[in-house]
């Protein structure tokens, strides 16, 4: 997006709510370890190729994709009898911030917004995540749909997190990389979303249909700040 086509309103937000992976952290990691690592696992374990083990994993990932189970650690783990939480650990050196999203995460911090963590990642991803990033020390809280039964996909996690935290989702900016996340707190009705067109750095850019969109957190620090 090269032209400055709309404007974000400081002075009417209170609370910044923003998603973890693709949008402050980069999904090159969370990619890597599901389409590479994962399959690469799996056919290990099960004396399979690695092929095969994609054919066999990736309809099974997209058949629950947006649900909590989709989310967590421990379904996996189960599922795929691999110790999914020990592996990512192994992994964790790939785990790194998107391009100035830390800065972002300060710059709100100084502007004195309520700034929120909210992930569907799972609690013992995002421990993993915290460990090697600090993530959690830069916000005032960080909050995962797996407290509220529900994943961010379901408006009936907004109304319970609503409920919880006591936002007012008018004075509410919401960021995230996903469309169908941003649909449900629209119907929620917070007002300032944003979409993240770019949430993984190893990957070309996401067309964004119904949202305002930007490359990354950078994008608004250099624009909309
Ligand atoms: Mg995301």
């Amino acid at each position: 997006m090269s032209e400055k086509s709309f404007n974000i309103d400081w002075d009417s937000i209170d609370y910044v709510f923003t998603d973890m992976d693709g949008t402050i952290l980069d999904l090159d990691f969370d990619n890597f370890f599901w389409l590479e690592v994962v399959p690469e696992k799996y056919a290990e374990k099960h004396d399979l190729t690695v092929s095969q083990s994609k054919s066999m994993l990736f309809p099974e990932f997209k058949s629950i994709q947006g649900s909590l189970e989709w989310y967590s650690i421990d379904y996996w783990s189960d599922k795929l009898d691999l110790d999914i939480y020990n592996i990512k650990w192994a992994y964790k050196d790939k785990i790194r911030y998107l391009f100035r999203a830390k800065e972002f995460l300060n710059v709100c911090r100084e502007m004195n917004k309520r700034t929120f963590l909210v992930t569907n990642a799972h609690p013992k991803t995002l421990e993993i995540k915290d460990f090697v990033t600090g993530i959690k020390s830069m916000v005032s809280r960080s909050v995962c749909s797996f407290d509220y039964q529900y994943p961010k996909e379901n408006i009936e996690f907004w109304v319970n997190f609503n409920r919880d935290v006591d936002f007012d989702p008018c004075r509410t900016i919401f960021i995230d990389d996903n469309e169908k996340v941003l649909k449900s707190a629209k119907d929620f009705g917070i007002k300032n979303l944003l979409a993240i067109q770019l949430p993984d750095s190893s990957k070309d850019s996401q067309r964004i249909v119904d949202f305002n969109a930007v490359d990354g957190v950078c994008e608004i620090l250099d624009k909309y700040i």
